[in-house]
């Protein structure tokens, strides 16, 4: 069980709900206190009104009698209110209704009659949460003088209980509310878990090397979404291993032939007698066979380069084609006239690709060496770089053997030999097309081998054309 703090839809979970809590507090709160305080003001218009209406019926006279009080308050009435006293101007009740009857003659010192008789109007509401009380004052003038004051009261249990229900349903629902999205909460966490659990069950599989395991896909949600993407990059990593062990095991086989070919024959030199002439053959051989194995190395070397680079950062430059063709035409020269070939050479100026010099190069001299080794004696091998729609091109053609039509894709895997005892004999590795292929498509270009219809084999090397005018 991971921890709390390890947990982030546990942490998640826990914010909400403490949201969700909150929020639902406040909301259960506030319909309560703005009911409470609209009762607050309906009871202080009640209670102001009724003293001030009293006030102003008694106003008339300098004096105020327990006798006069009592005739204006027939014809007023209680109204809404529970007690109503009359004092004269220092507290003596001379009027009493309501609840205090018996308070006539006794001094009424109230706060809110200490206040009206210093002329304030004064006005006091308490809700003790069974009842509502409300208290006011008002002061009695006749002319410029203060006679009495009207105290009114008025107590309600009907609201207080109204109030409380509302109250009361609000944390009711809170309550409810908080249950029924803890339950989701739960259910929301239980089932990410268990889809969590399950993707890092299936990483940990093919991290242990299970490359054929898949995520069922379920749904349409993030989780599947993500399940398509682990199986798109398990497909992927299976076929780089499976691409991995098959290379090792052709590498191996390609490298126990010239291997046990040098063991052959440098055992028959050790054990048979034999003449000098016929030992220096043997060391040739063994000379042309090292010579093949440093081959196939230096391109093996070659290509795990190119698989590596393709990550890393390289410097690329702008590669004049021509002049890669035509120093591969100087080099190859020697090596054509003593096959009995001919290589000839015939390239644009003004074609350049964006790229490293030596990789553009290198297919130049593998594809030329190719039409050479492959040529008939006195056939001829034609180079040519030349840009059109915005391709720089590149075509090298022979007269030679050609390539069976349905190997023409074949020939650019590594190690695929049409004939491997041709090949051989060429001193060939089956490694050059597959490198030609893989620095060619790493610049974004294609490369296609067809057969010329007067016989033998045409590349064509298409590169992303670089507008480059030269040095400025
Ligand atoms: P190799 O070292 O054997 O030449 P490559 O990868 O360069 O390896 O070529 C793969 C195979 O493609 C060769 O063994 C050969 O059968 C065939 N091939 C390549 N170029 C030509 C060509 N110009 N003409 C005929 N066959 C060719």
């Amino acid at each position: 069980m991971q921890s709390f703090a390890n947990n982030s839809q546990l942490r998640i979970i826990f914010i909400m709900g403490v949201l969700t809590v909150a929020m639902l507090l406040l909301q259960s709160l506030s319909p309560a206190n703005a009911a409470e305080n609209m009762i607050f003001s309906s009871k202080q218009t009640l209670v102001m009104s009724k003293a001030e209406a009293i006030a102003s019926a008694l106003n008339a006279s300098q004096e105020l009698t327990g006798e006069m009080v009592g005739e204006v308050m027939n014809v007023l009435g209680m109204g809404d209110v529970n007690q109503i006293m009359v004092t004269d101007n220092e507290g003596v009740v001379l009027y009493s209704a309501g609840n205090a009857e018996d308070k006539i003659g006794a001094c009424a010192l109230f706060p809110e009659i200490v206040s009206a008789l210093g002329g304030n109007d004064a006005f006091r509401s308490v809700y003790d949460g069974d009842s509502f009380m409300s208290y006011g004052a008002v002061p009695i003038v006749a002319g410029n003088d203060l006679i009495g004051c009207v105290y009114v009261a008025e107590i309600d249990k009907d609201q207080a209980a109204l109030l409380e229900s509302i109250g009361d349903n609000g944390n009711r629902l809170a309550i409810l509310t908080i249950v029924l999205f803890l339950c989701i909460y739960i259910v929301f966490y239980v089932v990410i878990t268990r889809k969590n659990e399950a993707l890092l069950e299936s990483i940990r599989k093919v991290r242990a090397g299970e490359y054929t395991h898949r995520i069922e896909v379920k749904g349409h949600d993030e989780y599947a979404t993500l399940s398509s993407e682990f199986n798109a990059l398990t497909d992927r990593l299976q076929a780089t291993e499976s691409s991995r062990r098959q290379f090792v095991s052709d590498a191996s086989h390609e490298l126990r032939t010239p291997l046990a070919a040098i063991r052959l024959l440098s055992d028959s030199i050790i054990q048979n007698d034999m003449d000098q002439e016929m030992a220096r053959e043997f060391v040739q051989d063994i000379s042309s066979e090292a010579g093949r194995l440093t081959r196939m190395t230096t391109k093996l070397l070659n290509l795990t380069a190119l698989d590596s680079r393709q990550m890393e950062q390289q410097e690329n430059e702008p590669v004049n084609l021509g002049a890669c063709c035509r120093k591969a035409e100087r080099l190859l020269r020697p090596y054509a006239e003593e096959m009995g070939a001919r290589i000839e050479q015939n390239s644009e100026d003004n074609c350049y690709v964006f790229a490293r010099e030596d990789d553009v190069f290198q297919i130049v001299m593998n594809l030329a060496e190719n039409g050479i080794k492959y040529t008939q004696k006195s056939g001829a091998v034609r180079v040519i770089g030349f840009a059109q729609n915005g391709k720089a091109n590149l075509i090298v053609e022979d007269d030679g053997i050609g390539i069976p039509e349905d190997e023409l894709e074949r020939i650019f895997e590594r190690f695929y030999r049409v004939d491997k005892a041709r090949s051989r004999e060429a001193g060939g590795t089956g490694l050059g097309l597959a490198i030609v292929r893989e620095t060619v498509e790493k610049y974004g270009g294609t490369v296609k081998a067809e057969n010329r219809n007067q016989g033998g084999a045409r590349f064509t090397v298409q590169f992303p054309l670089y507008q480059w005018e030269g040095e400025p």
